[in-house]
Parts: C-alpha cells; structure tokens; sequence
C-alpha cells in the first residue's frame, strides 16, 4: 500500500486502493466530469472499473452529486469501465 493519501474509496463497493485504480469523476463548475485530469475541484467520486455498471444501475452519480446526471456522461462512465489494463 502506498502513501495513504493517496487511497480512495470506491463510491459502489467501498474498496479502498490507490487513486490511480479509480475512475474519478468530479463536478467542476457544475458540470460532471468523467475521468478528470484537472486537479480536482469540489466533490469528487471514485469508481473501480468492476463497479462502473453497478454504479449506473444504482445511478451513484446521481446520488453522489444530488443533481441529475446525464445519459452522456453515464454512458462516458461506462467507456471507461470497461477499459482494461492488463
Ligand atoms: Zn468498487
């Protein structure tokens, strides 16, 4: 494990690993941003790629945010859940 400030917590399952292993989708000015490189800004949520299909099924997003959230950006979610590294 590595430097501790680095863990996450995944908002579905509740895994905690380093940030690196989520997908990170943040809200920066009101607009909810999958896979955000920016430094973050306000609310974050972190999602393991395993649990990015749970999390639309659950609508985590949604929840997470207290806003709707759009088909396209759930839909950007779920390209990045099925990205694979290895
Ligand atoms: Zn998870």
């Amino acid at each position: 494990m590595r430097n501790a400030k680095n863990t996450r917590m995944c908002a579905v399952c509740r895994k905690r690993a380093d940030k690196s292993q989520f997908v990170k989708v943040c809200e920066i000015n009101g607009e909810i941003v999958v896979g955000g490189t920016q430094p973050q800004q306000g609310k974050g949520v972190y999602i393991c790629p395993d649990c990015v299909l749970e999390a639309i099924k659950r609508k985590t997003l949604s929840r997470a945010f207290k806003k709707e959230v759009s088909p396209e950006t759930y839909s950007k979610l779920e390209s990045y859940g099925q990205k694979k590294d290895n």
